[in-house]
């Protein structure tokens, strides 16, 4: 069977042929270039304005980077014509591969952007033997697409979040769609300001941000101001994941403070290796992690009394009712408030500050899932560890909206991977 053959079967172009195949010896390993070659007395297409015009000339081949097959570089070859357009003037040719000024066909980008869901990008390069920045500007190319083809009518309930993407407290603005079946990344932005997450709400534009009704967030002041500005007509929520995140860090802070203060008295050090029995949720501990916390449970310790206060706070989210909610709200603030459990007083007078927002949680229950938010900020922290060391924002944004976006993809007739 002839190479062209196949070609002919995965990929046809109107208007042009393959021609002769041959194998060329390059410096990164073999290649395969594949001739194309305009059919006879088929009229080339101006690429200003898409329209038919007479050939003016030939320019010199150039090849195209097509998608790889038994360890082979593809390229497909071909002498592009310049047209004469009555519009355009002197312009070169439409080519039904690729844009033209892209060294990748659309195929091999594609192919090349599939494969960066699945890999890091250094390796989908390394693999196919193609560059870094051939990968980059394949993803590059499937975002735009999917950003411009997406479906944003049915985007009842947005979660707002933010992530650190690199070291030094770099972070970027996240917006989720967590209404119906499909969780998903709508939207990313450099920084956490006002900035950030006006430029992510208005990129979604105003026909999807008015069917917004829940939208969720933590309680991050310029994060409030925007949503209050934009989404008004919406039931602000301050979801269950961002409450709870709060005492993660007065719990450090009390421990930390009591483990010196132990030392000091010369007492045992029996809180050493604990900071995991009490941050995370009792049913996540190991086996061993159960047995020290139940051991540490035993004692009179801050940072015990501050465990049991955030264990208890859980009964919240239990509740049907926002009425009986805030009672319960109400009476635990007030306990804190006795506690002398500096750290967690402050978090209490946070939780008294934002209430309403905290009780709406119950007005929203079966509207938006309870995991959503924290399923998708577990799911964007994988994709920043597995492509560690984002070069720029930019790369990280891509990456984001690459693997949790859901974006679509044209149909095509024949799938490459
Ligand atoms: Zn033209």
């Amino acid at each position: 069977m002839r190479i062209q053959t196949i070609l002919n079967r995965v990929e046809k172009f109107k208007s042009f042929v393959y021609g002769q195949a041959r194998l060329e010896e390059h410096d990164a390993g073999p290649a395969l270039v594949v001739q194309v070659l305009a059919r006879k007395n088929g009229r080339p297409f101006c690429s200003g304005c898409g329209r038919p015009a007479p050939a003016y000339d030939r320019l010199d081949e150039r090849h195209f980077e097509f998608v790889p097959l038994w360890g082979l570089v593809v390229y497909l070859a071909y002498r592009m014509r310049r047209v004469d357009c009555r519009r355009c003037g002197v312009t070169v040719e439409m080519v039904p591969w690729g844009d033209g000024k892209n060294q990748l066909t659309t195929s091999d980008r594609w192919f090349l952007a599939t494969w960066a869901r699945r890999l890091s990008w250094s390796e989908v390069a390394a693999l196919f033997r193609t560059s870094w920045d051939s990968v980059f500007r394949a993803v590059g190319h499937a975002v735009a697409w999917g950003l411009a083809h997406r479906d944003l009518s049915g985007v009842t309930a947005l979660g707002i979040d933010e992530v650190a993407w690199s070291r030094g407290h770099r972070y970027l603005t996240l917006v989720y769609d967590i209404g119906g079946g499909t969780r998903r990344l709508l939207a990313v932005a450099e920084e956490r300001t006002e900035a950030s997450l006006r430029s992510c709400l208005e990129g979604l534009g105003e026909t999807a941000c008015k069917g917004v009704r829940y939208v969720c967030s933590d309680m991050w002041k310029p994060y409030l101001n925007v949503i209050a500005e934009h989404l008004g007509q919406a039931v602000h929520v301050l979801d269950r994941f961002h409450v709870m995140q709060k005492f993660g860090k007065a719990l450090d802070e009390i421990r930390a403070e009591e483990v010196k203060r132990l030392k000091r008295d010369g007492y045992e050090p029996v809180l050493k290796r604990s900071r995991w029995c009490f941050r995370k949720r009792p049913e996540h501990l190991t086996e061993k992690q159960t047995v020290k916390l139940s051991e540490l449970l035993k004692y009179n310790l801050r940072t015990v009394r501050a465990y049991l206060l955030r264990e208890d706070f859980q009964r919240l989210w239990e509740y049907k009712s926002a009425a009986w909610a805030g009672k319960f709200l109400d009476e635990w603030t007030g306990r804190v408030m006795r506690s002398r459990l500096e750290p967690m007083k402050k978090v209490a007078r946070t939780i008294r500050s934002h209430r309403p927002l905290i009780l709406n949680w119950f007005r929203a229950r079966g509207a938006i899932s309870s995991g959503a938010v924290e399923g998708l900020n577990n799911k964007v922290k994988l994709v920043t560890r597995k492509s560690y060391g984002f070069r720029s924002p930019q790369v990280a944004k891509l990456a984001l909206l690459h693997n949790l976006g859901r974006l679509p993809e044209p149909k095509r007739t024949h799938r490459f991977c």
